[in-house]
């Protein structure tokens, strides 16, 4: 299909007209949306089903006995096998509820963390998120092991000839974006699990940039963890998912200690209870998990390949008007990139661009976006980053872009 007639064809009118968030006006101008690599808006049917479970169904989970527990629990495992039939995981005791990413990759790094030993390596990339930095790290400290990372080049693409220089057979695991938060890169991660695998290594695929723009599918991938948060992937804040496999979820230990995880508790010894529930202490977020299985049951209207296709044309269109621009310099430049355009202007600051662009409406992301590495490779403090989903439009890169004119002129 040509890219202009994907465009034509999705239907982009009506999807907006089920995110509410985005037909309202600021300062009196309409919001032009686009920093959903912060958090995406939520679909009318994920808010319903937040209200819904207030109103109607709230009662803790895997406890009670009375008609209402029990209706909570069904609507909260409905969700985990909605999610799990979504990224294709074999069973749903695979899909772990965390609260986002960074709860999913400290579950990961602490739990699967315990089967190490001194010396073994982990290796992360130069464009990782702190949440996938931090947490292995805090690992090194506690374990004596050792973190290497993968160096990126100046369009932002990891090295691949430096990672197969990185991975040895003290290898243990590879923490890897699918796609960063910072640049837009995708990275060849199909490569990256074949390569570890074969010396041995897991792979954990943080996602919290990928779930929402392309079809995910984990069996497929093959990866070992696969983890995001639902508030990326239009569902609540407060909730995300870890899938990982089950021969090594049943090696890892508990991560916390709590209600729900346990099968018998004594003083003396306590067993734990199985998988997922091994890592679900305490009451969850309850309404959060049933609302992120309706975010999924939204994509599931959509067809993710059209999506892909809208999204690239999107992106293509905004990066060929933005350079443009005197003085413009667009801050990675993978060839596979997508919804993420971050950059630069000659002589200013990302913060003042951001604050203007802001007073007319637009609500772009500026900073590190909590990838100091990357700024510090690219010498810069940080970048205006916008970032798209499949409810933007090309009238709202153009604002965009008119926005920048305005906001240029006013502080050269
Ligand atoms: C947002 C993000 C995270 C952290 O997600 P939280 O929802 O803040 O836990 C981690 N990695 C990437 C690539 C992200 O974009």
């Amino acid at each position: 299909m040509k890219q202009n007639e994907a465009i034509a064809q999705f239907d982009v009118a009506s999807i907006r007209k089920q995110f509410p968030t985005l037909k309202q006006t600021v300062y009196g101008k309409p919001l032009i949306y686009l920093d959903n690599g912060a958090t995406s808006q939520k679909p009318q049917m994920v808010i319903d089903a937040i209200d819904r479970y207030y109103s109607k169904e709230n009662s803790n989970i895997h406890r009670g006995v009375h008609f209402l527990s029990q209706h909570a629990t069904t609507l909260y495992e409905d969700a985990r096998t909605t999610i799990q039939k979504y990224i294709n995981a074999p069973s749903s005791d695979e899909v772990i509820f965390t609260s986002g990413t960074t709860g999913g990759i400290n579950l990961v790094a602490f739990s699967f963390g315990e089967l190490l030993n001194e010396g073994d390596e982990i290796i992360i990339s130069a464009m990782e998120h702190h949440s996938n930095i931090v947490p292995w790290q805090l690992l090194c400290e506690r374990k004596k092991c050792v973190l290497k990372v993968i160096p990126i080049n100046s369009k932002g693409e990891l090295i691949m000839a430096e990672f197969d220089k990185l991975l040895t057979d003290k290898t243990k695991i590879v923490s890897i974006t699918h796609i960063s938060n910072a640049l837009g890169t995708i990275n060849p991660i199909r490569e990256i699990i074949s390569k570890s695998h074969s010396i041995g290594a897991k792979v954990l695929i943080d996602g919290a940039q990928s779930i929402q723009h392309t079809k995910i599918d984990v069996q497929e991938l093959d990866c070992d963890f696969f983890i995001f948060s639902g508030h990326k992937v239009f569902g609540p804040t407060g909730v995300g998912i870890l899938y990982g496999k089950r021969e090594i979820l049943d090696q890892m230990p508990p991560y916390q200690g709590g209600g729900d995880m346990i099968a018998k508790v004594t003083f003396e010894k306590t067993t734990y209870n199985e998988l997922p529930h091994k890592f679900e202490a305490g009451t969850p977020n309850i309404s959060g998990g049933i609302a992120l299985g309706t975010a999924f049951e939204f994509l599931n209207q959509l067809d993710l390949n059209e999506v892909e296709v809208y999204e690239t044309e999107l992106l293509n269109y905004a990066q060929s008007e933005l350079v443009k621009l005197d003085g413009l310099k667009i801050i990675g430049t993978a060839e596979h990139k997508t919804s993420v355009v971050s950059f630069v202007i000659d002589g200013l600051h990302p913060f003042d661009v951001g604050t203007l662009l802001d007073k007319q409406g637009i609500a772009v992301r500026t900073g590190h976006h909590c990838t100091q590495p990357v700024m510090d490779f690219f010498g810069i403090p940080g970048t205006i980053r916008a970032s798209f989903a499949f409810y933007n439009t090309k009238e709202e890169v153009d604002i965009l872009v008119n926005g920048l004119k305005r906001s240029i002129s006013m502080l050269r």
